[in-house]
């Protein structure tokens, strides 16, 4: 398949979209949806079937568009509305687990007040935590703490 740009305006922006519809859409595999869903395209829940919202898909494939992608840095988190890496609002970021080793760092745009996302191998968290104040869910506490033990977690 070539690899080619797609038209950001092609989502209705009230909509929710499945990943089958983004797929269908936007004339591409739905391995392909869930590959910009990898790399920052937020989602509105974490159950199936998975609901994308048609503004972050304009928003995420209006910033692919723009070739001077920045990268993140230690603490900061990409925001997609905003089109730029963002220190969180407050630092704060939540952590969720998606497999063993793969996270989901969730936190909120400074300027926009929207969730911003960033995929997070767990061994790596220590690298891109800066001063980030990482929550962390119980059930990892421990586990990270042993390895980790300057991560920050909220115990509540
Ligand atoms: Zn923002």
């Amino acid at each position: 398949m070539k690899k080619r740009l797609h038209n950001p305006n092609i989502a209705k922006i009230h909509r929710n979209y499945t990943v089958e519809e983004v797929a269908i859409l936007y004339g591409v595999f739905k391995g392909t949806v869930r590959a910009w869903i990898k790399s920052g395209l937020p989602t509105l829940n974490d159950k199936r079937p998975m609901l994308i919202l048609g503004s972050d898909l304009v928003a995420f494939h209006q910033a692919r568009r723009t070739k001077n992608k920045q990268k993140c840095k230690p603490g900061e988190i990409y925001c997609v509305r905003c089109r730029t890496p963002k220190n969180p609002a407050g630092d704060m970021a939540d952590y969720r687990i998606i497999t063993e080793k793969i996270g989901n760092l969730e936190a909120i745009c400074p300027d926009c007040d929207k969730i911003m996302n960033r995929r997070v191998n767990i061994s790596k968290l220590e690298q891109i935590r800066g001063k980030m104040t990482i929550t962390l869910p119980q059930a990892l506490q421990h586990i990270i703490e042993s390895n980790h033990p300057s991560v920050n977690s909220d115990l509540k």
